[in-house]
This record gives structure tokens, C-alpha cells and sequence, in this order.
């Protein structure tokens, strides 16, 4: 007699419920509560969640990495599929270079089992991050400058299962349009993703250079400086990511405000090389730093070798979280059309103005122009401009939430969108990669 599979799932009120449901980036986590949470750990039992779902008239809301700074898979009243545990084994298939993933498996897992087998797949810049959602975001992987965003080019396909509770295959040929629609819908995306196929290259090694400027009395020079500097950077195999935050940000003792009020300017170069003498090319446009600036320069951190646990510690110490950190977020990708002199003044209360002591902005220059008949991703742009805000005490919640939607609002005169991973519908109107609907699984 065949055994018939139960999905294991906890509802509210449960024991073990509560920590599950709040198993998010933020500390933030809105007062919504799904009926039930489950984490399947096959595809089989996925189709079983869908079903389940669709027996009691519930939405589905889906949680990977749970990076989203929205809570965005949390559905109230409905169902959170969390794919944690979710196929779980990594396969690499020689012949093709191809890996299958699960949404589930963070940045660092795949990274690392790519890298013991000396190959490399373009994953964000947090280890934490988890590849589901990154890729349905689109993907500001590493070295993204050349090639673009990575679901752009580095997915082969994927495996779906649909709003009926089928397993559906998307690639390029089959099921083209929910393949279509993936890089780029984020929280739209209208199946449950439960398998990833992924291209590879060879690894090579990484390297990363920092320049630390005092930006408090010359920020808008710098910046421009800075932009002009970047189009002699080559385009491929570099990452340039530039960072404002209060020089106090890591004060132990430090209050919700820097006491410094002195804005430091990161620029920081990654380059994915064969060799230091490559590399060395790569970063020579910042070997001169205009006299202008050199009393203002606070560190300058030469080339050097780096390991990916040095980046993602690097990237951490700008997005810390598990101690109570509170996050907001807003974006703006640049319009092609806008020149510097509009973008720097557009862009400088984004970056300089920063509402509190723990917030830090980024400027990465993109480059980017997609075509809408390949991927829902479609927006030019030339560069990503996002503030990253995040205080501890919930007193500060609506002066954070006011000041970014002040700042964003303004910001957008610039952009011809939004990253879709930074939209909140409930915040801020704004284009993202496809006009963003709310289709959920259920209806
Ligand atoms: C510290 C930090 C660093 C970041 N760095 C980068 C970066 O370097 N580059 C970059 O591009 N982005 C970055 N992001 C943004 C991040 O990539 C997006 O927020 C992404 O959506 C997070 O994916 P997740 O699976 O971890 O989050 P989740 O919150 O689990 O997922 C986000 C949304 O994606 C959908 N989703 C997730 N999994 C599935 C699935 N299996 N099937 C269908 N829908 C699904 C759900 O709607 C969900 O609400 C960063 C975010 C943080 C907090």
C-alpha cells in the first residue's frame, strides 16, 4: 500500500512558530501572521504546500534567504513556504560547467562548493543572501559592471512549481515566459522557484583596493571625481562600490545620531583577476588622487589578495544584523539620459545626508542596458543609488521612514527606477524593473 506524504507545518500559536516566522535580515518583522509556516524539504512536498494552500483559500507567500527588508513573503492568514531545507544537495555536471542550486542556499553555500571545485557563479555581496531571491530580483552580483545583472546571463533554468501545484521546467524554450519573467519580478513572481541551473567559469583570484576620504567639506567635488574616475576603470571584472557613513559608525558606545557628524567616502574596487600585475591594471585610474583631496584622505588600503570571507566580512560591517538592527531602504537607479552635474545634485542628500549613526549609502556605477524581449528586467541604467538606513530603537521608526521618503522622492528626478529588491509598495511608488503587480500564487 503506497505511503501517502504528510507536509510538516506549524501553525500560529505553535511551539517554535513565533522564532520561524521571524527568521528575517530585519528586525523589523511587521505584525503579520501567516496560518501556517512550512519548510519543505523536497519539490514533491512543495506541490503539497501549493495544494495545501489552495484548500483553505490561502495567499502563499515564499521566504528564501530572507533578506527582503520588507518581510515581503510574510502573507496574513496565509501560508510562509520557507525553502531553507529545500534540495539541499548541490550537483555539477562537468560536461556542461552547469550547477542546480536550491533558492534556499545562501550565497556563501554556493560560493564555497563552487570554489572547491575551482569554479565561480557571480552570487551577491552578502554570504548570508540567499540565491532564490537574489536571482529573482535580478542580481547585482559580483563583477556586475561587465557582464550585467546575473540572472541576466548566468541562469540556464529553472524549476517552477506553478499556482496548480505543477512542476514545470523554464528555460529559453520551454515554459519561456515564466523563464522570462523571473530576473527581475522579485516579490510579483507568480510560482514557487525550487531549483536553479546555473552556469560557471573558472575561479580566478580577488583582490580589492580602498580609498577612505573625509567627504565632510568636499563632498560633491569628490563625488564628481570620483564618477569621472570610474569610466577609466575597465568594465569587466571589477566591481566599483563607493560608501558614505558617519566616521563614528562603529563606536561602541555611539546614540542613534554620530556625534562626529563627519561623513567618510569609501571607494572601494574588487577585481577578479589571474594575477596582482592584472589586477594592478585594473585599479591603476585611483593610483592619483588629485591634491584637491590628499589632506582629506583618512586610509588608503593598497591592492591585496582577498579571500571571499575578507569581502563578506568587509560587507558586513556596513550591514550588520542579530543585534536588534532596524532597517530601511529606498533606490534609485540612474537614468542614461542625466548628467553628472544633475545626478551629483540629486543624489547628495541620498548619500550625505544620512538620518542616522549605523546608515551608510552606495553609489556603484552599472551600466546596464537590457533588452525587454530577453528578461522582465529591462530598465537602463548607469548607476544604483540606495540608502541603507538602520538605527536599534523603534522610537526612531517614522523620522527614519519620513526622512527616506523625503530624500527618495526627490532622489527620483534622476531615475528611470527602482531596484526591485528595495521596492515597498507601501512606501513609495516608483518603476521597478516591470510594472510589479501583485499577483500571488493562490489567486
Ligand atoms: C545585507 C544585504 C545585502 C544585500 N546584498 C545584495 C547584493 O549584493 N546584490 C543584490 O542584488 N541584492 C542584495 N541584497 C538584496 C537581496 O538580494 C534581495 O533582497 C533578495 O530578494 C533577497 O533574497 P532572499 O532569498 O535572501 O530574501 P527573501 O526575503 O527570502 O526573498 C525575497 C522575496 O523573493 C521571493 N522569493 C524568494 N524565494 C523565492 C522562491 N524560491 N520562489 C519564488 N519567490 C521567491 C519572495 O517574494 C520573497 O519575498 C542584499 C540584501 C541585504 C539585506
Amino acid at each position: 500500500m503506497a505511503t501517502r506524504l504528510q507536509l510538516d507545518t506549524l501553525a500560529r500559536g505553535t511551539k517554535g512558530y513565533e522564532e520561524l516566522r521571524r527568521r528575517f535580515f530585519n528586525e523589523r518583522v511587521p505584525d503579520i501572521y501567516p496560518a501556517e509556516i512550512t519548510s519543505p524539504k523536497t519539490t514533491a512536498e512543495v506541490v503539497m504546500a501549493v495544494k495545501r494552500a489552495r484548500e483553505h483559500g490561502w495567499k502563499i507567500g515564499i521566504r528564501s534567504g530572507g533578506h527582503s527588508f520588507f518581510c515581503n513573503a510574510l502573507k496574513e492568514g496565509g501560508l510562509l513556504v520557507d525553502t531553507r531545507n529545500l534540495n539541499k544537495t548541490i550537483t555539477f555536471d562537468d560536461a556542461t560547467k552547469i550547477a542546480v542550486v536550491s533558492p534556499g542556499h545562501t550565497v556563501e553555500a554556493v560560493t564555497m562548493y563552487l570554489q572547491s571545485i575551482g569554479r565561480f557563479f557571480p552570487a551577491g555581496h552578502s554570504r548570508t543572501v540567499a540565491i532564490g531571491g537574489f536571482l529573482l530580483a535580478g542580481g547585482q552580483g559580483c563583477f556586475q559592471r561587465g557582464w550585467g545583472y546575473t540572472a541576466d546571463s548566468w541562469v540556464e533554468q529553472l524549476e517552477v512549481v506553478t499556482s496548480d501545484g505543477e512542476v514545470v521546467i523554464a528555460n529559453k524554450k520551454q515554459n519561456a515566459d515564466l523563464f522570462w519573467a523571473a530576473p527581475g519580478s522579485g516579490p510579483g513572481y507568480f510560482g514557487i522557484v525550487t531549483r536553479i541551473w546555473i552556469k560557471t567559469i573558472p575561479q580566478r583570484q580577488l583582490f580589492d583596493t580602498t580609498i577612505i576620504v573625509d567627504s565632510t567639506d568636499i563632498f560633491k567635488p569628490l563625488l564628481r571625481w570620483v564618477i569621472e574616475t570610474s569610466r577609466k576603470v575597465p568594465k569587466y571584472g571589477v566591481d566599483l562600490f563607493y560608501c558614505t557613513f558617519f566616521a563614528d559608525k562603529d563606536d561602541p558606545n555611539g546614540g542613534h545620531e554620530s556625534a562626529s557628524k563627519r561623513v567618510f567616502f569609501a571607494i572601494n574596487e574588487t577585481i577578479f583577476a589571474d594575477s596582482m600585475e592584472e589586477a594592478t591594471v585594473l585599479g591603476s585610474p585611483w593610483s592619483v588622487i588629485p591634491d584637491e583631496f590628499k589632506s582629506c584622505v583618512v586610509t588608503t588600503v593598497p591592492l591585496v589578495g582577498r579571500t571571499w570571507e575578507e569581502l563578506w566580512d568587509l560587507q558586513e560591517s556596513f550591514q550588520p544584523h542579530g543585534n536588534g538592527e532596524r532597517w530601511n531602504v529606498d533606490s534609485i537607479l540612474v537614468d542614461p539620459k542625466i548628467s553628472d552635474d544633475d545626478l551629483i545634485d540629486a543624489v547628495t542628500p541620498a548619500l550625505y545626508d544620512l538620518p542616522s549613526r549605523l546608515s551608510s549609502g552606495t553609489f556603484c556605477p552599472i551600466d546596464y542596458y537590457p533588452n525587454e524581449t530577453d528578461q522582465s528586467l529591462s530598465l537602463p541604467q548607469k548607476a544604483y543609488v540606495s540608502t541603507m538606513c538602520c538605527w536599534k530603537d523603534p522610537k526612531h521608526d517614522s523620522t527614519v521612514d519620513e526622512w527616506l521618503l523625503h530624500t527618495y522622492t526627490e532622489a527620483d528626478k534622476v531615475s528611470c527606477g527602482i531596484y526591485v529588491a528595495d521596492l515597498n509598495v507601501e512606501h513609495r511608488k516608483a518603476k521597478a524593473s516591470f510594472d510589479v503587480i501583485n499577483v500571488y500564487i493562490s489567486e
